[in-house]
């Protein structure tokens, strides 16, 4: 049986191999590491740590790092605050909300071994040079159906918050890469990893394209792949997760996640798992929050149960071929938004109001006042003149709006089964609407693996010598990206790049 199928595109053949001739440059390590993300830099260093000489290859200019939680199923800081999570019973959660297609011995691992890694990167970002401040990211979708639970980190104050990038994962990634440095780790910068070296059955080093020109390193423990996720490459979309070309992709540095890794693993014979690769979606590229009152579509008809956390609204509407849709509140929000929080919430409904935090007004209505001029959000004194202002008909507007006041006056939502505590109605003028819609945020499939990372082949084979991690990984999700503990890319990236980092040292 083939690992490549015959319909993909060309994006799957692999090009002529590089002479040696060609290389301008040997190196030898014990572990290569190609890619310089979360997964890689925890690797990297954790692999030093065991005594191990590290290489990184990086297709960037620099270590790279993006948006602001890191969920873990427990820490000692979330223990010092009283959270506790039954690790069990969020590891079946997480494999029914992944359909049963997730590699359950993965997943038993993220949760059972997650508490160390990240205590291990608290350690590190903790420490007097780094100061970084933890938080527990409070705002969690409370609601049965869709419960999320603590866990998810944030680092707040360190180096590279002051800098003015995002605090979380940058504070993270920055200071591994720091302390990387200081055990020796070395990195070859602007150097995209472009071939596998392989002799006999095992992959033995990367060919890399240097400023200079091609660089081989040769690793005696192990080539790693940790180069991210396919967004970048529309093509390989097209073919492994196609609704992931129907929305905004907002990745950064672009250009840098366009699936090397995935295609360097396939053409040393490595399988990818089942597809279509789960998508990660989140709304930043419209409207910031949105809520649980009524949701329209480009009709101006409602289409789904509103009570729903982030993930699912997004998959609510990938399905149905829409961009986007208008989540409507009205001038009562300030009383409305936060009477719904005991109910469900979450990244994007409640934003950053926690348990213990009171709901800040003031906070929403700068992000609505942004929305408004940014166009992101739009207001009207009348239902009749926001259907104008949002392009729907006026009419089944009006209509959607009556019958939804109509089910929240009866306490049933006789069309969607919106649970009584948030059938809340709109009717206090001025109305706003505010524009929904799916983003990817990363595609969360990737080559087949094992249980020590091990890169598999079609047949369930071990290929020798090589190992993926973070995106370029299967095995975690399967079907969907639950968000049972928010930022759990970031914490199986932390997770499996830390336990690899060891295993390769024994
Ligand atoms: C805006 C935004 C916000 C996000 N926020 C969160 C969040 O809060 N929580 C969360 O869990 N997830 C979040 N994510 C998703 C998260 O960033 C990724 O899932 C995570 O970074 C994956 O880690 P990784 O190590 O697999 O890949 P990456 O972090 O993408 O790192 C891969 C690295 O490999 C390099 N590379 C690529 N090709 C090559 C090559 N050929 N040779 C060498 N190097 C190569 C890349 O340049 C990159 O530096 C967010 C994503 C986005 C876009």
């Amino acid at each position: 049986m083939s690992n490549i199928d015959p319909k993909w595109g060309d994006w799957s053949t692999a090009p002529s191999p590089i002479s040696d001739e060609e290389i301008k440059s040997r190196l030898n390590c014990d572990v290569l590491v190609l890619g310089a993300g979360i997964s890689g830099v925890t690797c990297a260093l954790r692999a030093a740590q065991k005594g191990l000489h590290v290489m990184v290859m990086e297709k960037g200019a620099r270590w790279s790092a993006r948006g602001g939680n890191i969920g873990v199923a427990g820490s000692k800081y979330m223990k010092s605050l009283g959270y506790e999570n039954d690790i069990n019973a969020l590891a079946r959660e997480w494999i029914k909300r992944c359909g049963n297609r997730c590699r359950e011995d993965i997943v038993q691992l993220y949760f059972k071994k997650s508490s160390e890694a990240m205590d291990w990167l608290l350690d590190i970002v903790t420490a007097p040079e780094y100061n970084a401040r933890p938080e527990l990211q409070a705002c969690i979708y409370r609601g049965e159906t869709y419960r999320e639970n603590m866990g998810s980190h944030r680092f707040f104050d360190g180096p590279m918050a002051k800098k003015g990038m995002r605090p979380g994962a940058s504070d993270a990634v920055y200071a591994m890469y720091t302390e990387s440095l200081r055990l020796g780790v070395e990195y070859l910068f602007n150097c995209p990893a472009c071939q596998l070296v392989k002799e006999n059955e095992r992959v033995v080093g990367a060919v890399g394209s240097g400023e200079d020109g091609y660089v081989e390193v040769l690793a005696n423990r192990g080539v790693v792949i940790a180069t991210g996720d396919i967004s970048g490459n529309d093509e390989m979309c097209a073919d492994l997760a196609p609704n992931a070309n129907k929305c905004p992709k907002i990745y950064f540095p672009v250009g840098q996640n366009t699936g090397d890794g995935h295609r360097l693993g396939l053409w040393a014979g490595g399988a990818f798992e089942d597809g279509p690769f789960p998508l990660m979606l989140h709304p930043q590229a419209h409207f910031f929050a949105n809520f649980c009152f009524l949701f329209v579509d480009g009709k101006g008809r409602r289409f789904m149960n509103e009570d729903n956390y982030i993930q699912g609204k997004c998959n609510a509407l990938l399905s149905r071929n829409m961009t986007y849709a208008w989540s409507i509140i009205d001038a009562g929000w300030r009383e409305k938004i936060p009477a719904t929080f005991p109910y469900g919430g979450g990244i994007f409904w409640d934003f950053d109001h926690g348990p213990n935090q009171e709901f800040k007004p003031e906070e929403f209505e700068n992000m609505l006042n942004r929305g408004l001029e940014s166009g992101k959000a739009v207001c009207a004194e009348t239902l009749e003149e926001l259907a104008e202002k949002i392009g729907v008909s006026k009419e089944t507007f009006a209509e959607t709006v009556r019958r939804y006041n109509d089910n929240v006056a009866n306490g049933c939502d006789e069309d969607f089964g919106k649970r009584p505590e948030l059938l809340i109605g709109l009717d206090k003028p001025p109305y706003y609407a505010l524009k929904f819609g799916p983003a990817v945020l990363a595609i969360v499939g990737g080559l087949k693996v094992d249980d020590r990372m091990n890169v598999l082949d079609e047949n369930g084979e071990r290929i020798d010598g090589l190992f993926a991690i973070g995106n370029a990984a299967g095995g975690r999700y399967g079907v969907d990206y639950p968000m049972v503990i928010p930022g759990n890319s970031h914490g199986t990236a932390l997770t499996f790049g830390y336990l690899l980092g060891g295993y390769l040292a024994e």
